[in-house]
């Protein structure tokens, strides 16, 4: 990438919608998340045809007084070449252009409250509008929407005299004057005992009544709303914003999409497109206490976006073989995001705001003992007589061969280390924790290095020594974010015709199968691959290695779902389909190196 034209880097984008069609919400709520975010943010007008079409946009001017207003630096163009760490996105429906222009930079891109087709692509998806978008976002922050909601409810207990109908910025189903037909005929029955004021959206071309009351595009809507008794609207910000004002809400919606919505919020409708009288007068009677439920259920105190925005972080949503990201995300929680890669089949993940994890001896003293409920040196026998049965594998599948060298990357303790020796061959360790590499040169007498495997040189690390016959990564691969450095660096390591065997969880395993959900949630925010006997063998091709050989191991049928008796017909026979169709949860791949890497 090019250095930035600018004399400062903005660490943080946000790119609004500018299409006059789409509101103003996005523009205005940008601005002010910028202005908040500080002078490291920038807003980027995206005015080129692949963002908004031929669709009419906001005037130049009127953009850069308010964004002068708000003190924010604006981009009418991208910088050529420029790569920044955070870009978000708020255009309502991002074209497919758009994001491929987007992905290709920035680090890490964020969707905020995106609901157009490329939606399931995002690295992350925040929501804070009150739309159930599918597929479901990482979080969902009303919080965002910046709503002044009071610390206690509000007791929504009053007569109703004023009622305020608004039905949005444009209001293309015509709503409005739907409703003013309906409340006319009312009062021909005598029936309509309040006052009204309609509110005429800045887009909306409907024609009123002249004897309506009329609130013209007023600009701080949510600020009148607290001065009615009773809001009439569609379900969307204007209900929220109602509710945070004290004022109950009956809800008359464009489509049986937002029916559903209001309905899942519990709030009172009378109506889809058309307006029900029976359902309007037990809605104004349900109204009070629904909006006391709701106000509980959907109103958050606010939280500032631009302060959420610019702590933002992450790792990149890139593929850890091909470095290219805007992969599929088919698995999402809080922080994590599953990505399957289009271009290379692996699937990945991405994180989010957590924080940064070190392996430290914390880790084998604490963290594995909180796991496993004992320390990894009381386990040392039983990883050890793992390690007699990986050799065995490796000499049935290679041939056996008398006194191999075999380096063991993320060597901990050495109980690899001490199988390997034990078998006749000669042990090499490299580990990133000092207090196990310092056991293995002490306790166990074997050449080990401190080194981070990326880093690692051999000769500088073993000089005299001829390079590794043998390397091995048990459980470690799924550590590294980039696996195209490792997977070179592995090549490297050895010449053509060494060995390379790793292990790794089983991403086709009874687990994956039968409880994907439980698969995804509990996979560690630090396994960045997920591998299968598949992927492992076009990814590794790629590589100069040739896989010669799987062993599914961590067979596991009690994880079976519904399987209670472990002695029945059942179990057994899902214990040899666990063996024979490699449903373990975990597996072993072992590959020659065949060629060098360019
Ligand atoms: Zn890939």
């Amino acid at each position: 990438m090019a250095q930035p034209t600018s004399p400062v880097t903005p660490s943080l984008v946000f790119v609004p919608n500018l299409r006059t069609d789409r509101g103003m919400g996005h523009l205005k709520r940008c601005l002010g998340a910028a202005r908040s975010a500080g002078s490291s943010s920038v807003v980027y007008l995206a005015a080129e045809f692949a963002f908004v079409g031929k669709f009419p946009l906001f005037s130049r001017s009127v953009v850069q007084t308010l964004a002068d207003q708000a003190g924010v630096t604006l981009w009418d163009h991208w910088p050529p070449g420029l790569s920044v760490p955070t870009v978000v996105v708020d255009l309502q429906a991002t074209t497919e252009a758009a994001f491929r222009f987007l992905r290709d930079r920035c680090v890490r891109l964020v969707g905020w409250d995106e609901g157009g087709r490329v939606r399931g692509r995002f690295p992350f998806l925040v929501d804070s509008l009150p739309h159930d978008t599918q597929p479901l976002p990482n979080v969902r922050l009303p919080e965002l929407l910046g709503l002044g909601v009071p610390p206690r409810a509000p007791l929504f207990q009053r007569p109703v005299q004023r009622v305020l109908a608004a039905f949005g910025g444009a209001d293309s189903r015509g709503l409005t004057l739907k409703f003013l037909t309906f409340v006319k005929s009312l009062q021909g029955q005598g029936r309509w005992p309040y006052s009204l004021t309609v509110v005429r959206g800045p887009l909306s071309k409907v024609l009123l009544p002249p004897d309506t009351e009329v609130l013209e595009a007023p600009s701080n809507l949510a600020g009148l709303l607290g001065g009615y008794d009773l809001t009439v609207t569609s379900w969307g910000l204007t209900a929220l914003e109602s509710l945070a004002a004290g004022t109950p809400v009956v809800l008359l919606n464009p489509t049986s999409y937002h029916e559903k919505l209001a309905r899942a919020a519990g709030l009172p409708t009378f109506g889809v497109g058309r307006p029900r009288v029976q359902a309007f007068w037990s809605g104004v009677e349900e109204a009070p206490e629904a909006a006391r439920v709701a106000f509980g259920k959907l109103l958050r105190p606010p939280q500032d976006p631009g302060a959420y925005f610019a702590a933002f972080h992450g790792s990149d949503g890139f593929c850890p073989v091909c470095r290219t990201s805007g992969h599929p995300v088919f698995a999402r929680t809080v922080h994590k995001s599953y990505h399957r890669c289009e271009e290379c089949g692996m699937e990945y993940l991405s994180v989010h705001q957590l924080p940064e994890k070190q392996y430290s001896e914390a880790y084998f003293f604490e963290d594995y003992q909180k796991q496993y409920g004992k320390t990894y040196l009381q386990d040392f026998p039983h990883i050890q007589g793992l390690g007699r049965e990986r050799l065995a594998f490796l000499d049935k599948t290679f041939g056996a061969q008398e006194g191999r060298s075999v380096l063991d990357v993320g060597c901990a303790y050495g109980p690899f280390l001490a199988a390997v020796a034990l078998a006749g061959h000669r042990p090499y360790g490299l580990d990133v924790a000092d207090a196990a590499v310092d056991h293995v040169k002490t306790a166990l007498g074997f050449p080990a290095v401190r080194a981070s495997f990326l880093d690692f040189r051999w000769q500088e690390a073993f000089p005299g020594h001829s390079q590794p016959d043998v390397l091995t990564l048990w459980y470690v691969i799924e550590h590294f974010p980039n696996l195209d450095a490792l997977l070179r660096q592995a090549n490297s390591v050895l010449s053509v015709g060494g060995i390379f065997a790793f292990s790794t969880p089983n991403g086709r395993g009874i687990t994956r199968r039968f409880a994907p959900e439980k698969f995804w949630r509990e996979s560690p925010d630090d396994h960045f691959s997920i591998w299968n006997p598949r992927n492992s063998r076009s990814v590794l091709g790629r590589f100069g290695f040739e896989v010669a050989a799987y062993r599914v191991t961590g067979h596991h049928p009690e994880r079976f779902p519904g399987l209670k008796n472990p002695r029945g017909m059942f179990f057994a026979l899902i214990r040899v389909l666990d063996r024979w169709l490699g449903w373990g949860d975990t597996f072993e791949v072992y590959a020659r190196k065949t060629k060098e890497l360019p």
